[in-house]
């Protein structure tokens, strides 16, 4: 089946469910057993790692009908549900590492990763590295006998780096270490993950599969390989997602495809006109032939998000405030992902390669609203820009 049908019938049961078209919601904690021959059967399921219905924390048919429609459209052996895209990063994390090994982080992951490998990460004992995001089969020179993962996220959410993963699992598999990749950017529809030699997938369900700003949720998937580990950890960790954020996610994803290609083809035409305004210093958007990441993102993707970073030449606060602070159409807030329009002024962290130009950069992400409209609202905040400017 192609990626469009996949993404409309995985993860469905009608005739289960009395023809109803999507899956109901299973509010459990306990689930009854017929008898100690049914306790026995669930004890043996168990054993040989059955998908089934044991306990409320453990999965449910609902939380069944995402799993097999992530794995579905971004492949993996297995995946799991978190109650946060955060959560489900800190579990892959914890899920292969140990107290002594070396963690290689790119530069560019979303912070609140950045934050976790800091904070409590390095408390327990694993010495955590960032490294250039455009390291590529360089990253075999910081291999150390005990590196045992590597961090990607391609492009990073903050300043959009396309990544050499093909090139940088290549060195960490021969490492014998695995490699974590947070694909939110891409969503299962645009990034194959696993035929580029990641073992676990992470998403932010919270930014395109829910769609539509109105649930967190995260996922992670594995290959065979990592899925033990990951089952495990995640279990012993405790983490499970709320039935009704699962449902809107399963629901949200339905229409990722049209979502997404339309929410594509606005962010191009508008990251070009970006390109045209003399307050622009640079784009940062792989899909821009001009980008510097062009050639890898046409080599290993299948679209776009509509997120992109715009560098305004340097102006002051008040100029970036007047363009900011009017706009009409375009939320001033954190994620993305969601139908509507949103910007957000960006300070990347960074200690592998210094961010430090004197440009501003703003984020934005492009929503479903007529790209007229959005343009208009932007040429009336870069006029602003320039008369506070002047
Ligand atoms: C938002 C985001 C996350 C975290 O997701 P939450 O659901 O907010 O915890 C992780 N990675 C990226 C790239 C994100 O944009």
């Amino acid at each position: 089946m192609r990626e469009d049908t996949k993404i409309v019938t995985a993860g469905r049961d009608p005739e289960s469910n009395h023809g109803v078209v999507n899956p109901p919601v299973y509010h459990a904690s306990t689930i009854l057993y017929p008898g100690m021959a049914g306790i026995k059967s669930m004890w043996e399921a168990r054993a040989r790692d059955e998908k089934g219905v044991y306990y409320g924390r453990i999965g449910h048919p609902t939380s069944a009908a995402l799993e097999g429609l992530v794995v579905a459209v971004e492949g993996g052996y297995r995946c799991l549900l978190y109650p946060s895209g955060a959560a489900a990063i800190t579990a892959s994390i914890l899920s292969v590492l140990k107290a002594g090994d070396h963690f290689l982080v790119t530069d560019s992951a979303y912070y609140p990763t950045r934050n976790f490998c800091n904070g409590t990460l390095t408390r327990f004992g694993v010495d955590v590295t960032y490294y250039d995001p455009l390291i590529g089969a360089g990253i075999s020179d910081l291999m150390r006998p005990n590196t045992r993962a590597v961090f990607v996220e391609s492009p990073g959410s903050q300043t959009f780096e396309v990544q050499d993963i093909p090139a940088i699992a290549e060195a960490a598999h021969k490492n014998d270490a695995k490699v974590l990749m947070d694909n939110t950017w891409a969503s299962p529809l645009f990034y194959k993950p696993f035929e580029h030699g990641v073992d676990i997938s992470i998403q932010a369900g919270t930014k395109y599969i829910v769609g539509h700003s109105d649930a967190m949720i995260g996922t992670a998937t594995a290959t065979k390989d990592a899925w033990p580990s990951l089952r495990d950890t995640t279990v012993e960790l405790g983490q499970t997602a709320g039935p009704d954020d699962v449902y809107l996610a399963q629901r949200g994803m339905r229409t990722l495809s049209v979502r997404m290609k339309h929410q594509q083809d606005s962010a191009l035409k508008l990251a070009e006109w970006f390109q045209t305004r003399s307050e622009v210093e640079r784009v940062l958007y792989p899909p821009l032939k001009s980008d510097p990441g062009h050639a890898l993102w046409k080599r290993d993707f299948t679209g776009a998000a509509a997120l992109f970073g715009v560098l305004i030449k340097p102006c002051s606060e008040a100029a970036v405030a007047a363009f900011v602070d009017d706009l009409k159409l375009f939320g001033l807030g954190a994620s993305w992902g969601g139908y509507e329009s949103l910007i957000l002024p960006q300070k990347p962290v960074r200690t592998a390669v210094l961010w430090d130009s004197e440009c501003q950069l703003l984020r934005f992400h492009i929503g479903l609203e007529d790209i007229e409209d959005l343009k208009d609202d932007l040429k009336d905040a870069f006029d602003r820009l320039n008369a506070a400017s002047s």
